[in-house]
């Protein structure tokens, strides 16, 4: 084969004076307007949940969909949020006495347990003048730690008030509630718990939102007559019937089993015949009410609560002795998807009457909208039963029933689903992601048919310089698409922890980089990252070349000792490998060996020692080309050792590189060729310097020389399977 060349006026008929004081009360109206708005509205920053939340945390943008902030971890998660911080006004604004909504910060993490509650304020007149705030401050502070799965319960002097051993209470939680304001606690638990559940169930996919979209809203205007004994079967009312017997069988085999004489001696009477009815729609809320003591339930309704008429026959009513008109039952629980709802006493005892049943109660329970529950969805009603055995300290035993009710979907309608989270993130950096995909796709050109940028060297130097001009300052500093070792070690510790990978998602910049680093692999090798695509690569390069030009002297190191010293990357990568699978906070604090976070994610804003690592890392360079790159960047390691994959030696070799020219040596600034001509692909960076002189008659001595001699030159056998590409071998 032969060698190719190759932005005032008043109105007239109203008097002046008379004008400014109309003006004035618009304004007075206005401010007032304004000032009850934002009282209903979370007021902090991004800022001042900067000042809460400090590294490893750090706080992203408030949500578009939800008023909250991700906060995402320096390691955890792989930049996936693992925690949010929301504003209890936002999301569950309920009022207190006073008529204003306290505001409560609150943040959870991913699995739903209390990170803190802090009070930013409040109005409530007890916790003013009274008792001030202190006992209100201490109070929230019971959360943390608490998972938002269980039910809440608020009772003073909880941890003293209990009567002997119980059993099946775990999925409670008791809180100390505030002598004299027990009330106010109450909205402070309803606030809280409300915004914690609606972030929980809008972000954390904690029942399975994600899946079923948002939920269910009753049609308003829905009416069909239609009666109890057809609403049983069609599922509008739900019921759950228990003999004696069959409550004796929950208790077999536990204190409580025998202790019920009447249970044992009448077997088969009812021992409670429970009935749940969802009152919003009005088909079922009119049929089971009746229109009169409807309209008077739904127009008492302020807060637009889900409303449930429920009520009991036999000889176990659904609330005790102890039950409080507006509180809560302490035999009830209602829950949906396994997580507690507090529903409460609404103040009416509605007549109703069911054929062969003795009502003993009767009433309208209701939860809080902000609850965020799906009343079309399954609702598990559970009646606790309680056993007492022994007079004094008895030892207590509850066993639960449970009733799964669910009323027709043809009486709800769904509003659209909202689209992932994870899409929203790419959507909201399309221009971002296009830029850079156009900027991969050239170099994917350039790198596939490099010869005609090469072998011009000041095109290529325009071209290379440039396109590292926009890794650096585009790719790096804008885009925060700088690629790093926490990105492995963090994948290591998800899917050691089980989690997979799925959080790479909420990241798309990086993820596009990945992909195509990943690629590269089995095309070019290591170099199309390293040479192109890293941010301080591309800034180690434009030191190095300052520092060239401002005639610094430059070391060279022997080219046996360099390989020797190159092992050090590979080092520092089994150490933070290994780190990561064991001892995974002292990783943390070892990934700071790249200065990556220090002068591209943040940069240079950041601790002095930080600043002074990087900049160290810089100066060295300027002395040493890529000094860093090529002795200590573990992730250059993790580059090389995928590099591996590569399958063809794709930069073009002559039989007579290395033997005996050497030019193409002498110009590898990365020490990347071998005496013998060899490429050295784990080191090299894809400059293209020596496939430009590869193609050049002016630069390629064999060329020069042989074309002297009317010789024809032939290229070097490929090492890999596969060979060169066409153009490189041409
Ligand atoms: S060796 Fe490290 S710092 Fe250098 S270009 Fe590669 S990844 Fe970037
Ligand atoms: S000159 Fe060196 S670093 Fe550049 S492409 Fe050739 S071998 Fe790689």
């Amino acid at each position: 084969m032969g060698i190719s060349r190759n932005a005032t006026v008043a109105p007239k008929f109203w008097p002046k004076s008379e004008f400014f004081r109309l003006l004035l009360l618009c304004w007075i109206a206005l401010f007032c307007v304004a000032h009850s708005a934002s009282s209903l509205a979370g007021s902090l920053s991004k800022a001042d949940i900067e000042r809460r939340f400090g590294p490893p945390l750090h706080v992203q943008d408030k949500l578009t969909e939800i008023p909250a902030w991700p906060l995402v971890h320096e390691i955890e998660g792989n930049g996936a949020p693992v925690g949010y911080v929301f504003e209890s006004i936002d999301l569950a604004p309920i009022p207190g006495f006073e008529g204003t909504p306290m505001n409560f910060l609150v943040s959870i993490d991913k699995k739903g347990n209390f990170m803190d509650v802090e009070l930013l304020h409040q109005h409530e007149p007890v916790f003013l003048g009274g008792l001030g705030e202190a006992p209100l401050r201490e109070f929230v502070t019971q959360y943390a730690g608490r998972n938002i799965k269980q039910q809440f319960l608020i009772a003073l002097n909880a941890a003293r008030n209990r009567t002997g051993p119980s059993s099946g209470q775990s999925f409670q939680t008791t809180l100390d509630g505030v002598a004299k304001a027990t009330a106010s606690v109450r909205i402070v638990n309803q606030s809280v718990l409300g915004a914690a559940l609606e972030v929980a169930r809008a972000k954390l996919g904690f029942s399975a939102r994600k899946e079923r979209g948002p939920v269910a809203h009753a049609l308003p205007d829905v009416y069909d007559p239609v009666a109890f004994a057809d609403m049983l079967k069609n599922g509008m009312v739900g019921r759950l019937r228990l003999t004696n017997a069959e409550v004796e069988k929950l208790f077999a085999g536990t204190d409580g089993a025998g202790v019920d004489d009447e249970a044992l001696a009448k077997p088969e009477e009812v021992f409670v015949d429970l009935y749940i009815a969802y009152l919003n729609t009005p088909t079922i809320g009119r049929a089971i009410l009746g229109d009169a003591q409807y309209k008077a339930v739904i127009d008492r309704n302020f807060d637009n609560e889900h409303l449930w008429w429920i009520a009991t026959a036999g000889r176990y009513p659904f609330v005790d002795d102890a039950f409080v008109p507006g509180a809560q039952s302490r035999r009830l629980t209602l829950a949906q998807d396994g997580y507690f709802l507090e529903a409460r006493d609404q103040g009416f005892e509605p007549s109703v009457s069911v054929a062969d049943a003795d009502l003993n109660t009767s009433l309208i329970f209701g939860v809080f909208s902000e609850a965020g529950l799906d009343p079309a969805r399954p609702l598990d009603l559970a009646l606790t039963i309680t056993r007492a055995k022994g007079m004094i300290l008895p030892t207590l035993t509850h066993k639960q029933a449970t009733l799964s009710y669910a009323p027709p979907k043809n009486l709800f309608v769904y509003p659209p689903a909202p689209t992932p989270e994870w899409l929203l993130a790419w959507q909201a950096r399309w221009l971002e992601l296009a830029v850079i995909g156009a900027a991969l796709a050239l170099l994917s050109v350039i790198l596939a048919r490099p010869r005609w940028i090469s072998v011009n060297p000041r095109r290529l130097q325009v071209f290379r310089l440039g396109f590292l001009a926009f890794t650096l300052l585009y790719l790096g500093w804008y885009a925060q698409g700088q690629l790093s070792m926490v990105q492995i070690t963090g994948a290591i510790k998800s899917l050691k922890a089980g989690q997979g990978l799925s959080s790479y998602l909420y990241d798309p910049i990086s993820l596009l980089l990945i992909a195509f680093t990943l690629v590269s692999f089995f095309v070019w090798g290591r170099g199309t990252f390293c040479g192109w695509l890293c941010p301080f690569g591309a800034l180690q390069e434009f030191i190095g070349k300052l520092a060239q030009l401002l005639r610094l002297p430059q070391l060279k190191i022997p080219l046996a000792l360099a390989k020797k010293l190159e092992w050090g990357r590979y080092l520092v990568l089994a150490v933070l490998v290994g780190a990561a699978f064991l001892l995974p906070r002292a990783g943390e604090t070892l990934n700071e060996v790249e200065p990556f976070k220090t002068a591209i994610t943040v940069g240079f804003d950041r601790t002095w020692p930080f600043v002074a690592y990087a900049v160290g890392l810089l100066v060295a360079g300027s002395f040493y080309y890529k000094f860093f790159c090529r002795f200590i960047c573990p992730l250059g390691g993790a580059m090389s050792l995928g590099g591996r994959l590569r399958r063809w030696d794709w930069l073009p070799r002559r039989a007579e590189c290395g033997k005996p020219c050497q030019r193409c040596k002498v110009v590898c600034e990365y020490d990347a060729i071998e005496p013998s001509g060899e490429i050295r692909y784990d080191a090299c960076f894809q400059c293209l310097d020596c496939v430009g002189i590869y193609h050049d008659d002016r630069r390629c001595v064999p060329i020069m020389i042989y074309d002297k001699r009317g010789k024809t030159l032939t290229p070097r056998a490929s090492g890999k399977s596969g060979g060169a590409p066409a153009e490189q071998a041409a």
